[in-house]
């Protein structure tokens, strides 16, 4: 059978199963029938895409909810069992920081009693005010030595290495008092995240080095407009996975959000990206690239899971602009129906 001849009958076997000419359904079930045979896959994933296919014609649910529920199962089965290996691996990582920070602020606590000790002893047997001194130099250059290797562990434990930005540790901890002040205090409390669009097209074109200096480029962007929130607040911007960036801020600044997101979306846009060899030569200049943004504040009509609520609803929003162009910061509104407000550029 020639392959227009088995398009064809596929296209015939989903008339008769009820298959809305949605070319994105209609494509994706096509895409998961061939995808289910791919030798990379183990034999638990082609039976998940097989279960997953049969429960869509089954189910004849084809509403846009269902899509982006079917998309999250696939992107959940090809890449659930990698990120399931890398959880532990990089908790494991990150208490293996924090266990030598402890040890080494411990050790400065030694070099304080050691140098007392030291320089008790010594004193009894020196008189020269000259080696003293040298002495109490040296133990100074111990301690600062000490303190620096604290800093440095104290920075890496919370940083993300690629893009200098916080590390998802550091997110969940600053989310997790910032929720406690609001809770307690009715602090505003307000997210975005911000999504690099076609990315991995991106990546397939010009390669992951280019692919990573894109992520530096869309960070530093997070990072210098948050200087545009005023003192009194506490914010973060964070690494929160892949190529999804996060800005909170903890505090009336909230209110700002909308414009000083649409602004980093609009610097990102603007900006000329030039792709340069290994050596620094330009190879490529005038590449342009695009997020998506979703911002939600917290809400007065939720009764629990708070954290997972703000940042499922910065999702939706996120979800509204990748389905309506990409390109667009959106706003999650707050009322009776989910609402979604595409923020607009001020100036
Ligand atoms: P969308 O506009 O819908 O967000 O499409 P997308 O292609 O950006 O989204 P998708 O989630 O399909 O792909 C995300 C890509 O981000 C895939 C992955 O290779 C890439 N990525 C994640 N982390 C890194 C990284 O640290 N460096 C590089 N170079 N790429 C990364
Ligand atoms: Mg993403
Ligand atoms: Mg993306």
């Amino acid at each position: 059978m020639d392959s227009m001849q088995l398009y064809r009958e596929v296209m015939a076997l989903q008339d008769k199963a009820g298959v809305p000419l949605d070319t994105r359904w209609r494509s994706l079930l096509l895409y998961l029938r061939e995808v289910k045979d791919y030798t990379h896959l183990s034999d638990i994933q082609k039976m998940d895409i097989q279960t997953m296919m049969a429960s869509i014609y089954s189910s004849r649910d084809y509403s846009e909810e269902n899509l982006r529920r079917v998309l999250n199962d696939y992107r959940d089965c090809v890449v659930g069992q990698y990120k399931k290996k890398m959880d532990p691996l990089v908790s494991e990582a990150v208490g293996l920081i924090r266990e030598f920070q402890k040890i080494l602020s411990e050790r400065r606590g030694d070099i304080n009693s050691l140098e007392e000790t030291a320089l008790g002893i010594i004193e009894k047997s020196l008189d020269s005010p000259e080696q003293m001194d040298r002495l109490r130099e040296a133990f100074s250059r111990i301690k600062d030595f000490f303190v620096h290797d604290l800093r440095t562990l104290e920075n890496m434990a919370v940083r993300d290495a690629l893009t200098g930005l916080s590390n998802r540790g550091a997110f969940d901890d600053f989310m997790a008092s910032a929720v406690e002040d609001w809770k307690n205090s009715g602090r505003p409390l307000g997210l975005t995240m911000f999504d690099v669009d076609n990315f991995k097209k991106f990546n397939d074109t010009h390669g992951h080095r280019i692919g990573d200096q894109v992520l530096a480029l869309v960070a530093k962007q997070v990072r210098m407009a948050a200087d545009d929130v005023p003192p009194g607040n506490r914010l973060l911007t964070a690494r929160y996975g892949g190529e999804e960036m996060a800005l909170a801020i903890s505090g009336k600044g909230v209110s700002l959000l909308p414009k000083i997101s649409e602004n980093i979306r609009r610097n990102i846009r603007l900006f000329n990206f030039l792709i340069r060899d290994t050596d620094g030569n330009v190879l490529e200049s005038g590449v342009h690239i695009t997020v998506s943004a979703g911002i939600a504040a917290m809400s007065g009509a939720w009764t629990g899971m708070y954290l997972e609520n703000l940042i499922d609803c910065a999702d939706k929003a996120l979800y509204y602009a990748k389905h309506h162009g990409r390109d667009k910061t959106v706003m999650f509104r707050h009322n009776e129906k989910q609402s979604f407000v595409v923020v607009t550029p001020t100036d």
